[in-house]
């Protein structure tokens, strides 16, 4: 298992059926609630959340879903309209179980550190300085591929929390990444419109191939610099 998780942050764990198989019955055919690529409303810029809907016992019940939906996956970060709903609130949260098969060499290359659950309503992202870094990743509505990205290193990003209090958060490394991908979902950009697209492979593919390796072999391998 250590390798399972090595390459992806978004969509591993679907294929180990997150206690399906531990039932001794075959599995039930669970229906997939996110939204997958193809579909609209992950190609369009999202709207904004107005003050009055924030506090509507809808928009609560929203978020309480994408928390949920992202715990399911299991993922690190989900964004409105991969439920279907055009609205620009995100959710992420790295847990250290979803950390566990990575070494500590592993989790260093990627400064990947813990997240506590946190929702972004309105977010904007501003990158801090140059530095890109590519690494693999994946998503819960591209299920069961991933490809090396491209990302600023540190990012800033302002936005309201769930009650509407404003928050403005400075993160590098893993956290900056997920905060990317999520915030481009919001604008109907995917990680396959940035990725380095000879890398895109299947989960598997890219675990058997690359698995273990550093970052900067994988690189090389795609001349990437
Ligand atoms: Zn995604």
């Amino acid at each position: 298992m250590r390798t399972l998780l090595f390459f992806s942050i978004f969509a591993l764990g679907c294929a180990t059926g997150a206690g399906a198989l531990n039932t001794g019955k075959p599995m039930d055919p669970v229906p997939n609630p996110i939204t997958q690529t193809g579909a609209l409303v992950l190609r369009e810029r999202a709207k904004d959340v107005s003050p009055e809907q924030l506090v509507s016992p809808e928009f609560q019940a929203l978020i309480t879903r994408m928390v949920d939906a992202m715990r399911k996956a299991p993922g690190v970060g989900l964004a409105a309209p991969q439920l279907g709903v055009s609205l620009r609130v995100l959710v992420m949260e790295d847990r250290p179980e979803l950390q566990a098969s990575l070494t500590p060499a592993e989790l260093a290359e990627r400064e990947r550190v813990p997240v506590p659950l946190r929702v972004l309503i309105n977010p904007t992202l501003t990158p801090i300085g140059e530095e890109k870094v590519t690494f693999f990743e994946g998503c819960l509505s591209v299920s069961g591929y991933a490809a090396l990205v491209e990302r600023f290193r540190e990012v800033e990003v302002s936005g309201l929390d769930e009650r509407g209090q404003p928050q403005t958060w400075r993160v590098r490394g893993w956290p900056a990444r997920i905060l990317q991908h999520e915030v481009d979902h919001l604008n109907g950009t995917l990680y396959i419109d940035r990725m380095v697209s000879r890398s895109f492979g299947t989960l598997p593919q890219v675990k058997a191939l690359y698995g273990g390796k550093r970052i900067e072999e994988i690189k090389q391998t795609f001349g990437v610099k």
